[in-house]
């Protein structure tokens, strides 16, 4: 793994090269953006391509620095991860030993601390002295998608870089490149995985994917028949897949989408499900190209409820009585 690997994020690996080739790498670095988008891969190559023999900016894959970080036992490296829901007191001060003893094997020790934000206040409280006078050579990376829940000191020591999703375009070519996907079936993955790359390659290689696509087909059969009992019956779905829930009503946008645009145009190769044009066919009959506007609306309203940790059974029971209505 180096910088030459990791997809998309070019303007920030062309930084990181530059600094570390020429020796100006800040001490405090805060990676931020939306979760899943590899954010921490990106800390772990800075790391790597520090320790690297050779200084060029980018990890040569072949010296010791370089081959004891790709077996994971790098002794200059560390990654402090959230011991429950927090990063508590004992572990930043267990870090702060740590970078207290010189490097063995690298010129620089580096401490990844992943979902930053889960510092508790007295542990960043704690880690502010060790941001305020770094050592020479030691250097901080801290990673978060929630950035706002740092103290303000702890985020004005730390050089601050945003990193975006991937654009789905990025997405589709790496699924396809990587497995063996139909276009359609990369693009529909794409567009549910809003950027992360990760996140694509869970649902590649899980069944929560598969689960989602049978239960939403089945939901939206459901509602088009206004069939009550059914629907009680998916109830348990919503509740079973509350972590996946996200996901759920992505999907059922994407496919109020495909009702929408064929009912404008009737062009098939704009859908994304148009391989299931018959289905399609079938659920549009019955939606006005105002109702279907209306649901798609209703299914961003309620992820903007649950994102603002709304009621969960109440936001679901409002969304499906809504999309009964039209
Ligand atoms: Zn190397």
């Amino acid at each position: 793994m180096s910088f030459k690997t990791i997809i998309g994020h070019e303007q920030e690996k062309s930084y990181f090269k530059k600094v570390i080739r020429e020796n100006n790498l800040s001490h405090a670095l805060l990676l931020e953006g939306p979760s899943g988008i590899g954010k921490k891969l990106m800390a772990f190559t800075i790391a790597k391509a520090l320790f690297c023999d050779h200084h060029t900016g980018e990890a040569c894959d072949t010296c010791r620095n370089c081959i004891k970080m790709n077996h994971g036992n790098h002794p200059d490296y560390s990654v402090i991860e959230a011991d429950g829901n927090q990063i508590k007191n004992a572990q930043i001060e267990a870090f702060q030993e740590f970078v207290n003893v010189k490097p063995y094997d690298a010129e620089y020790k580096v401490v990844v601390i992943d979902d930053a934000e889960k510092m508790n206040l007295s542990s960043q409280n704690r880690i502010l002295k060790t941001l305020e006078e770094p050592a020479e050579d030691v250097v901080i990376i801290m990673v978060s998608d929630q950035p706002d829940r740092l103290l303000p000191t702890v985020l004005s020591r730390a050089q601050q870089i945003k990193m975006n999703g991937l654009s789905d375009d990025a997405i589709i070519s790496y699924l396809k490149s990587h497995y063996s996907v139909e276009t359609s079936e990369a693009e529909m993955i794409a567009k549910l995985a809003s950027g992360s790359i990760g996140r694509s390659i869970l649902y590649l290689e899980s069944e929560i994917f598969e689960v989602i696509r049978k239960e939403v087909k089945e939901l939206l059969i459901a509602i088009d028949l206004k069939d009550q009992s059914k629907l009680l019956e998916l109830n348990s779905f919503f509740i079973k897949e509350k972590e996946n829930i996200h996901e759920i009503i992505e999907y059922m946008i994407l496919w109020y989408r495909d009702l929408l645009l064929y009912k404008k145009s009737k062009l098939k190769q704009l859908l994304i499900h148009g391989h299931e044009l018959d289905f399609i066919k079938k659920l549009a009959r019955n939606l006005s190209i105002k109702q279907l506007i209306s649901n798609i609306e209703s299914l961003e309203l309620t992820k903007k409820k649950l994102d603002q940790h709304g009621n969960y059974d109440l936001t679901i029971d409002t969304m499906l009585v809504k999309l009964l209505e039209a």
